[in-house]
């Protein structure tokens, strides 16, 4: 049985019967045939499906929202946004994704027309994370069902609930039972779902698991690979930021989620010009910030959302500690009660040999260091295995951007940070991923390209 725990207590509030390996062929059997019909379906009628599923998330926000943050501590107001949240992300695939797939004729003369056109991948497994369930699994389930695949889902085993709601919600809406198929169970369920015959793997979730499934998949086989991954994100506060505004973004694009966001921003640099005045309004700030039960309004912290986490940052700590870090704001462990519950640390005199500025810390820590100029800071910003985002937070644009162009990263923010859009490719680079979500170059991903020569 799959014990699902609630982080806020400890306490098991839920047993669920994994799917059963025995099941497994069977599903992947109507996954193709549901496929090979969905695909000649009038796009009218799958945005029907979508706008079914908007009006579900809508009505059910409240009851779905409490789900959630049982399943994985995210306080109720940050779970009724993420769920709400969803809605317009869903709308924009919806308004978008026909002129993905129209075809385009890019050359004729004489008798020879060459045309390009797209197909749909066909059975596509979505492996997923728990930290935005509804977020990171619409980014892929949506623009996959639209297209014309069918979806075998596997939420993770800490939203094993959400995951079925999200069926359910879909069903609910008029989408076929065998077009998109929740599979509950643990990793090495996903591992499993790997020797299926899928035409793509779109994988959200950290980055040993995303480099064990390539190894898994390259020894064998060529089909599609997506991944979403993790990421150790940086902002740079120049000399001429508006400071408080920069703090208040700042803090939030940390401790959001309990820093359990892909691009929570996980390391800061700061102009030498500005050091002092940034670090005491933010520590000022993180020092108010509420945690508690995740049920109740007012909280901003919630516990984390696994266990395993909590000895994580510890060692972090002691690691960064060992090499002469300070704790300005001192956080950690929360001896009382049986809880997940991390208090957010702010830690000084960082460098980069330390894990805490080097690997991925998925919680409510952060490390601050001061720099000179913008050249050490690009320098700083760039020294790490991954690639997710980056800012950068100054008045002036044309620096900025400057500034932002030599980051190698997926995605940049000028003044702002911690923030995913629809209408951009959400695509990691170096450890933090390959492909992308989201937008036309999203959409693309679960497409696969026809080349037309014709004689005439
Ligand atoms: P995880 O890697 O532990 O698990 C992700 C999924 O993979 C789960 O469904 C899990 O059951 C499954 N899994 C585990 N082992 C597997 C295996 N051997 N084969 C196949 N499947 C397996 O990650 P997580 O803790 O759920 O998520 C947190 C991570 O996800 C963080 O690193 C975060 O940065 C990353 N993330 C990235 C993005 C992005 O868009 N780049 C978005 C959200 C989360």
């Amino acid at each position: 049985m799959l014990e699902l725990v609630n982080p806020a207590t400890g306490r098991v509030f839920e047993k669920l019967e994994p799917t059963p390996i025995s099941d497994l062929n069977e599903m992947f059997g109507r996954a193709q045939t549901a496929q090979k019909k969905w695909k000649k379906s009038s796009y009218e009628d799958r945005k029907k499906v979508f706008e079914g599923f908007c009006e579900g998330l809508l009505d059910q926000a409240e009851p779905l929202a409490k789900i959630l943050s049982q399943e994985m501590g995210k306080p109720l107001s940050q779970a009724l946004g993420e769920i709400r949240s969803t809605v317009p992300r869903v709308k924009w695939f919806m308004e978008n994704f026909e002129k993905c797939l129209e075809s385009q004729t890019v050359f004729e003369e004489g008798e020879m027309t060459e045309r390009i056109s797209w197909d749909p991948l066909g059975v596509v497994l979505n492996i997923s994370a728990w930290n935005f369930p509804y977020f990171v699994g619409s980014n892929v389930f949506v623009p996959a069902l639209l297209t014309g695949n069918s979806v075998i889902y596997k939420p993770s085993e800490v939203c094993s609930l959400t995951g079925l709601k999200i069926r359910e919600l879909l069903l609910e809406s008029g989408l076929g039972p065998d077009l998109f198929q929740t599979v509950i169970g643990e990793g090495s369920v996903g591992q499993t779902l790997l020797e299926y015959p899928v035409d793509g793997v779109f994988f959200t979730g950290s980055n040993r698991t995303g480099i064990r499934i390539s190894q898994e998949l390259a020894g064998r086989t060529t089909i599609k690979v997506n991944m979403e991954l993790g990421g150790k994100d940086p902002a740079y506060i120049c000399e001429d930021a508006a400071i408080d505004e920069t703090v208040d973004t700042l803090v939030d694009g940390v401790f959001y989620n309990a820093g359990q966001s892909c691009c929570s921003v996980e390391r800061i640099y700061v102009h030498k010009d500005v050091y002092e005045r940034f670090l005491e309004q933010f520590c000022l700030k993180v020092s108010s910030l509420v945690m508690g039960d995740p049920m109740s309004e007012g909280t901003y912290l919630g516990p984390l959302a696994r266990k395993e986490q909590l000895a994580f940052l510890e060692e972090q700590k002691r690691d960064a500690l060992e090499k002469g870090a300070t704790e300005l704001v001192k956080g950690g462990l929360v001896e009382e009660g049986e809880g997940c519950f991390y208090k957010p640390s702010v830690f000084l005199n960082v460098d980069h040999t330390m894990s805490l500025m080097r690997d991925e810390s998925f919680g409510p820590v952060v490390g601050i260091m001061k720099v000179k100029n913008d050249e050490e800071a690009v320098v700083l910003m760039n020294d790490t295995d991954f690639g997710l985002t980056a800012s950068v937070h100054t008045r002036d644009q044309e620096r900025g951007e400057k500034i932002l162009s030599q980051l190698d990263v997926g995605t940049v923010y000028l003044n702002g940070c911690d923030r995913v859009s629809p209408r951009v490719p959400w695509s990691g680079r170096r450890n933090s991923g390959i492909g992308s979500t989201l937008s036309c170059v999203g959409i693309k991903e679960f497409l696969k390209p026809r080349a037309w020569q014709m004689m005439a």
